[in-house]
């Protein structure tokens, strides 16, 4: 059998990333039956807690998904557009791609602003839309695949001069950047528990303003385990209508409460800190930052000297560490570094250290 290669595994890919130990605590534990009143307590004591720190208004509600974000992604599709909808999608890497996807794929009839890597969006990708019948616009705050963060009043301003319902993908960015859904005029947004929130895989969550919610209880839907109303209606009482991820809801709770004490901001300017120093310590390394206007989850890097992006990756892995590698044509050029998790500054200094002794072997 291979060893443990946990023990000194660094993590720095964007999830899953490295979980306090509070939470791996928790993962060990034998689980309790959940349809009980103990346990319904954990979801809305979850529920209410996300809806703070997301900003969303106290009548919004949360739909607890088991299924990783793309579940959560798909099943919004689903249950807030129909057929008359016409949706704007921003599409700057992977994750733009995939609402696209999952537009054409239901039958959702969209148009897609397709940004170069590394662009942002600003007002003059958007003009050409405006008064144009329009109802829906669909965006990830953060796109994964290349770290730029979208500005946020851009989006809120151009949707509320159309009146356009505002579904946010928040999965990379959610207590890594600022986030408030009534500040940015958002109806939905899709949350995932392995990225800045630090749990395992398995599930995601949909916060719903009355809005949203509206659009829902209007939808006959052609799903079971997706539709939104029976999830709406059980988690009324703190309940789903399935067998959730126990462990990830009883982690989340206890990850929710530390975030609340140690405060949102705090744990949002930790993620900076992290990031900045990071970025401030390559620049002696043949590594550049391709671009800007970026999130603090994630650094991408172009390599400048010897070796292509790809065989970064691969070498930091035969040294226990992991970062992001990229897909399609960006594979050789790009790779990402990630900030949040249980990361800290002398884990930056152990990955800056094997870079410089990479570049003093003249390898990198
Ligand atoms: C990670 C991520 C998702 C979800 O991906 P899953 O692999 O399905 O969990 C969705 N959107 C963004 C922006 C992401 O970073």
């Amino acid at each position: 059998m291979k060893k443990d290669i946990s023990k000194n595994m660094l993590n720095f890919a964007v999830g899953p990333v490295m979980m306090d130990k509070e939470i791996l605590k928790i993962g060990a534990t034998q689980l309790p039956y959940f349809r009980t009143n103990d346990f319904s307590n954990v979801i809305l004591e979850n529920e209410s807690i996300l809806k703070e720190l997301s900003g969303a208004k106290k009548s919004s509600r949360v739909i607890f998904l088991t299924g990783s974000g793309t579940a959560a992604m798909e099943s919004s599709i689903i249950n807030l557009f129909n057929k008359k909808d016409k949706v704007l999608v921003v599409n700057g890497g992977n994750f733009g791609k995939r609402f696209k996807e999952l537009c054409d794929i239901h039958n959702i009839n969209s148009k897609e602003i397709k940004l170069n890597y590394g662009e942002t969006l600003n007002k003059n990708h958007l003009s050409p839309y405006d008064g144009k019948g329009f109802t829906g616009f669909l965006i990830n705050m953060h796109e994964t695949t290349t770290g730029v963060l979208y500005d946020m009043r851009t989006i809120k301003d151009f949707c509320s001069k159309n009146k356009l319902f505002l579904v946010v993908d928040a999965i990379s960015s959610f207590l890594a950047d600022h986030y408030n859904m009534q500040d940015y005029g958002v109806n939905a947004t899709i949350l995932g528990s392995q990225k800045a929130l630090a749990l395992p895989p398995g599930m995601s969550f949909v916060i719903l303003d009355e809005v949203a919610q509206k659009r829902i209880n209007k939808k006959h839907n052609h799903t079971l385990y997706f539709d939104f109303n029976r999830y709406l209606r059980d988690g009324k009482r703190g309940q789903t209508p399935y067998t959730p991820a126990v462990t990830i809801l009883l982690q989340l709770r206890k990850r929710l409460s530390s975030i609340k004490k140690i405060g949102i901001n705090n744990i949002i300017n930790n993620t900076a800190r992290i990031a900045n120093d990071f970025r401030a310590k390559i620049v002696n390394i043949p590594l550049e930052i391709p671009w800007q206007s970026l999130s603090n989850t994630l650094t991408p890097l172009k390599p400048t000297g010897n070796m292509t992006a790809d065989e970064i990756v691969s070498y930091l892995k035969d040294h226990n560490i992991f970062v992001c590698p990229n897909g399609g044509d960006l594979k050789e050029k790009i790779f990402r570094v990630g900030h949040i998790g249980s990361i800290t500054k002398k884990d930056n200094n152990t990955l800056i250290s094997l870079f410089i002794d990479m570049k003093n072997k003249g390898i990198l």
